[in-house]
């Protein structure tokens, strides 16, 4: 149910609070790894430390449920991925545009997308939220 975004509140051990404790995430490794979050008691950013993992006490354990790695990939995790992936640059998206595999492109309603299939006069391109399916290189 959770996934792990820039933002999202997490129990991480809190190295000055010396507890474990709320955290914003602010910074993510990967789609499932966070890498520092700030503690929402003394405002401290530090790395993140899995506080069902480094906790010696288990009181408050939560069950691992939240680390769970899902099979279930959903688009905006694929294109967080795609997109961290590729150093390419973005161009507009326009109609008579040609794109290939793996362009990135920007569009007006859209946003940034990345084509990951081109089937002749069409591209299936993801999106943050969706994949499209659009028309490229189209004669005007
Ligand atoms: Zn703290």
């Amino acid at each position: 149910m959770s996934q792990l975004t820039v933002g999202k509140d997490v129990l991480s051990y809190c190295t000055k609070c010396k507890l474990n404790l709320g955290h914003t995430i602010v910074a993510m490794k990967d789609v499932k790894h966070i890498a520092k979050v700030k503690c929402n008691t003394c405002g401290t950013i530090q790395s993140f430390k899995d506080a069902s993992v480094s906790s010696k006490q288990n009181k408050t354990r939560t069950k691992k449920t939240t680390m769970k790695p899902s099979k279930i990939i959903s688009v905006s995790d694929l294109w967080m991925e795609k997109m961290s992936s590729t150093k390419k640059k973005s161009t507009p998206y326009a109609m008579d545009q040609k794109f290939v595999q793996g362009d990135i492109l920007d569009h007006l309603k859209f946003g940034p997308g990345i084509v990951e299939k081109v089937v002749d006069d069409k591209i299936e391109v993801i999106f943050r939220h969706e994949i499209k399916t659009l028309v490229h290189n189209k004669k005007m």
